[in-house]
């Protein structure tokens, strides 16, 4: 199942990030923090494109769920096509700068 309009909570293509930028999720108000890839060194999850050590993005189906430490895209502890995502702070714009690397 690929989309291509960029991950869910990050809103990003994970194509051109290490990882998902989104660490806290919510589930029925308790915060849980995601639960990173871990690979060896350099490696790349083979569904997200996340860097060793960096969070999968959204709808990735290696991510661990921080609740049932189960797959995150199999379980039942949140709604995976809604996720609750409270890591804006509001009254505070996110500064839209380009952010050219070669
Ligand atoms: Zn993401
Ligand atoms: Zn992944
Ligand atoms: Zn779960």
């Amino acid at each position: 199942m690929a989309d291509n309009n960029g991950c869910l909570v990050c809103g990003q293509d994970p194509l051109q990030l290490d990882g998902c930028r989104v660490a806290v999720i919510y589930v029925e108000d308790e915060k849980y923090v995601r639960i990173p890839f871990f690979g060896d060194l350099g490696e790349r999850c083979h569904d997200c494109n996340a860097l060793s050590g960096h969070y999968h993005h959204w709808g990735c189906d290696a991510e661990i769920c921080p609740v049932c430490r189960g797959q995150l895209i199999g379980c039942d502890c949140m709604d995976v096509e809604c996720p609750v995502i409270i890591n804006k702070q509001p009254g505070r714009k996110a500064t839209n700068r380009s952010n050219r690397q070669k």
